[in-house]
């Protein structure tokens, strides 16, 4: 998962593009980058770790100019590699920055494609390379220097076309202004928004960003969503153009509401924070009706993102609502983790229990999701030896089976905890003494009463059912060879060692 932001204003973006991307941040942790344009030229700076450490002062000040794009990473498609940190950048024509959110599911092909036909190189792994080089190739067919909205929205609808998965892509053009598009299912978020410019009375600034809660934090109107297969064009003077380039069939990623969004962000007009209040009362009702006969002491989140489902949870089941468990917000990055040894280790880092808020309780602990069950089995632990008598576990999420490939990283489907297994052995394995997940079809519910408009979302960690048609075996075996444990460890190491020479040689 990613974040994305890009601004046209009336003067520099630099700060205002930082402060968005530190909005962001819990999209991503793992890289950043920032590209303006001042002088016809792009002024860069990427590079792995959070916004705050890698953006210095003078870096800052080289990122000079009044339009902009940044990018927030958490690696999906493969690499962590600093050679991969975004935006990416293609000189011809007239130069372009991109930056993407999601994952490009038949980016090998295109990559094969672009190798073979259009004799153009992609010099990293990155998919969002790809889609940037595919959207060269096509505004390479326009002729001359001038570049009108229509013909850059041709080229869209070109690369609509060609590439499948799910994106919501910010670019900037040298010499013209700022692109934005999603993917005809917006499975991926993108926010647009303005504000009145301050020195120019005549002017608004505009900006789009992956979330709403940018915008918010910047003072920006918050003006919609871009639609699904939708363009919006703002030319370096200001000048907003906006036009449907695929036809959309809406299809939201239900997991934004779950677990990835911020809950004081608003997505295709649903609050966050709203429909996880929603997932809290439809779980609430679900232990009330299959647990009726147990025993419930207290409900304990385990924080933060299912703090407001637990209150919830709390309120319908009529028991009190504790916080047992004290997160650490400061820890810091945990360098090459790639196994489950040192995965096990960091939950403990993270997380500690209240002991007498468990003491000889029976506790129901609420969680977002169960993706591996590696922190749940650890925190059922932790709150055995805080002295619980029972511990229950509930989350508010269904089952998670299959792999994601729409730009959520989750491990592949074999070391997924629920994958080929009922509830029960699932909390045989969590070492719980009681487990219920939500339904999906309450899951949906509790974002749908939001927004009734949203006739569907993309539910495929739970049902298996890919939404753009195209997966199949091959590819969850392709998928399986990037992402599983040992790739990782391997790829791992030899990006430690990569970015060292990088660093060295670097700066
Ligand atoms: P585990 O079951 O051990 O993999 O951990 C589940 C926890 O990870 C839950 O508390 C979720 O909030 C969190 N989580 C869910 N999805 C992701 C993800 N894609 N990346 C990181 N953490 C996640």
């Amino acid at each position: 998962m990613c974040g994305i932001v890009g601004i046209v204003g009336t003067g520099p973006v630099n700060q205002a593009l930082y402060d968005s991307l530190t909005v962001l941040q819990h999209r991503g942790q793992d890289a950043a980058g920032i590209v303006t344009i001042s002088d016809n030229t792009f002024k860069q700076r990427k590079a792995n770790g959070l916004v705050k450490d890698v953006f210095e002062t003078r870096h800052m000040q080289r990122l000079k100019g009044n339009i902009g794009i940044g990018h927030v990473r958490y690696p999906t498609a493969g690499s962590s590699s600093a050679a991969e940190a975004q935006p990416f950048y293609v000189n011809s024509p007239f130069g372009i920055a991109l930056a993407h959110n999601g994952n490009l599911t038949n980016a090998k092909e295109l990559r094969d494609l672009q190798t073979r036909q259009t004799r153009r190189h992609i010099n990293t792994t990155s998919d969002s390379e790809v889609l940037l080089n595919t959207f060269a190739y096509e505004l390479d067919k326009t002729e001359g220097t001038d570049l009108s909205a229509d013909e850059i929205f041709a080229a869209v609808s070109r690369v609509h076309a060609q590439i499948r998965g799910a994106y919501a892509v910010v670019a900037v053009i040298i010499g013209h202004g700022l692109l934005a598009f999603r993917d005809p299912n917006g499975i991926r978020p993108l926010v647009l928004g303005r504000r009145k410019a301050e020195d120019r009375a005549d002017r608004y600034e505009y900006m789009v960003a992956s979330e709403s809660v940018a915008l918010d934090v910047q003072g920006f109107e918050i003006l919609r969503d871009v639609a699904p297969g939708e363009a919006v064009y703002i030319s370096s003077a200001g000048e907003l153009f906006t036009q449907q380039c695929a036809t959309a069939n809406h299809c939201p990623c239900i997991f934004e509401y779950v677990y990835f969004a911020r809950p004081d962000s608003f997505i295709d007009k649903v609050s966050v924070y709203a429909a996880r209040v929603h997932m809290g009362q439809k779980l609430g009702a679900k232990i009330a009706r299959q647990w009726k006969d147990l025993d419930i002491d207290v409900v304990i989140p385990i924080p933060e993102t299912s703090c407001d489902i637990a209150l919830e949870i709390a309120q319908i089941l009529n028991k009190p609502y504790r916080q047992g468990f004290v997160k650490n917000r400061y820890i810091g990055r945990t360098f090459i983790m790639p196994g489950q040894t040192q995965r096990k280790k960091s939950v403990r880092n993270k997380l500690n229990a209240i002991s007498s808020e468990f003491k000889g309780k029976r506790v129901l602990l609420v969680d977002d999701s169960i993706v591996r069950g590696t922190t749940s089995a650890q925190i059922v632990d932790m709150a055995r030896e805080a002295g619980a008598e029972k511990v229950y576990f509930a989350s508010a999420a269904p089952e998670i089976r299959f792999p994601n490939v729409y730009g959520i990283d989750m491990p592949v489907a074999s070391e997924l905890i629920a994958y080929g297994r009922e509830v029960d052995e699932i909390c045989q394995l969590i070492r719980a003494d009681g487990l219920i997940f939500q339904d999906l079809n309450d899951l949906e519910a509790a974002v749908r009463e939001c927004n009734p408009e949203i006739k569907q979302f993309e539910t495929s960690v739970f049902n298996g059912k890919y939404i753009t048609g195209d997966i199949n075996d091959d590819y969850l075996a392709f998928l399986n060879n990037l992402r599983n444990d040992d790739a990782k460890a391997d790829r791992e190491w030899s990006e430690a060692t990569a970015d060292l020479e990088l660093y060295n040689g670097e700066n």
